[in-house]
């Protein structure tokens, strides 16, 4: 296996990676970011991002993350297709592997993984895969123009999915498993506002069923404390929109992590409990998980990496 030195890792490419590498660019860490499964992370997968200082009217993801990628590079970010797939971070310098045939040999390492679309764990989720099952109504949407669609979730992610696809569907009812919406007030009034869309409270979907694809869903809808009420609702498209699963699993045997998985940093900074790695963005984040905060803890990742560099007489 080929192995290469590099003082600064920075492993995934959402908003917390690419301001990583915007930072160690402009110290002249020479930084190496390797992309990881999706390029540019979760932005890319979303349509208007109206809610990152500097854009008045707003700017879509993609466009967002093609900035933020040119502009680590403009600081001389060496920036990489690949997967890490194994970590060895038992001693300085941390082992990285790449893609299962090279290894990076990194003195500091920023991991900003982000975090993945998590499935309900039903058995027809994966029978129905890439038919009618999808966690991305911005990349599948298209698909499903005109047809009826259910949306799984009840916070901000499923309502923006549902927003978004009532402007395609002719129908989109919305699964609610509580009888409220956990969801910002201006994305529950969107939702509850929206001709096209019905929310169904106190529902969970149990299963899916169709010949060649998804023609409808198991519903379970309960009534009172120990009521309940078995239906079949006709769909054409299944949207899971139920949070994210952090991408840690590789650092787990190192780190800490919480019980759902996100890495556990020092209180208010990025640094984990092995010195000179460092955790940005929503891999280390249960509470705010926004592109502008993963942004800044990249910058803080950053900032520590250049120091612990520095201190160590590796720059
Ligand atoms: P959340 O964790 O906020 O919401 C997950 C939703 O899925 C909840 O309604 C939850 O129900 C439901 N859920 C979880 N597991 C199941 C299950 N097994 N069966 C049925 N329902 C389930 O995740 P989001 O992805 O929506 O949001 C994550 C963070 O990102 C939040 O902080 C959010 O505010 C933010 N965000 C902000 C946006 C913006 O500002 N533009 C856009 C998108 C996200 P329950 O309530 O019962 O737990």
């Amino acid at each position: 296996m080929s192995t290469e030195k590099v003082k600064c890792l920075i492993i995934g490419s959402g908003p917390a990676g690419y301001t990583a590498a915007i930072y160690t660019g402009r110290a002249n860490i020479a930084p190496v970011l390797y992309e990881g499964l999706q390029p540019g992370g979760q932005l890319t997968i979303t349509t208007e991002v109206e809610n990152f200082p500097g854009y008045p009217e707003g700017i879509s993801g993609t466009q967002l993350m093609e900035d933020l990628r040119k502009q680590a590079e403009r600081f001389g970010a060496d920036i990489r297709n690949g997967i890490a797939t194994s970590a060895d971070l038992s001693k300085r310098p941390y082992r990285i592997t790449i893609d299962d045939e090279k290894v990076i040999e990194a003195e500091t390492v920023i991991i900003s993984t982000g975090a993945t679309a998590k499935y309900l764990g039903l058995e027809d989720e994966q029978k129905y895969a890439g038919m009618g099952v999808s966690a991305c109504a911005t990349c599948d949407g298209f698909f499903y123009r005109k047809k009826t669609v259910a949306v799984v979730g009840g916070g901000d992610t499923a309502c923006e999915e549902a927003v978004y696809l009532a402007g395609l569907a002719k129908q989109v009812y919305l699964i609610v498993r509580k009888p409220f919406l956990r969801a910002s007030k201006i994305m529950q009034a969107r939702v509850m506002n929206h001709p096209n869309i019905k929310v169904l409270f106190e529902h969970n979907a149990v299963g899916l069923y169709g010949e060649n694809g998804v023609e409808g869903v198991h519903l379970v809808k309960r009534q009172g404390e120990c009521n309940e009420e078995r239906y079949d609702l006709p769909i054409d498209g299944f949207f899971l929109a139920i949070g994210h699963k952090p991408n840690s699993d590789i650092f787990k045997d190192y780190l800490d992590t919480d019980e759902v998985g996100y890495i556990i940093t020092e209180a208010g900074t990025p640094r984990t409990k092995v010195p000179g790695v460092f955790a940005a963005g929503d891999v280390a984040d249960p509470h705010y998980r926004q592109a502008i905060t993963a942004a800044g803890s990249g910058c803080k990742a950053a900032i520590e990496a250049e120091r612990y560099l520095s201190a160590n007489d590796l720059l």
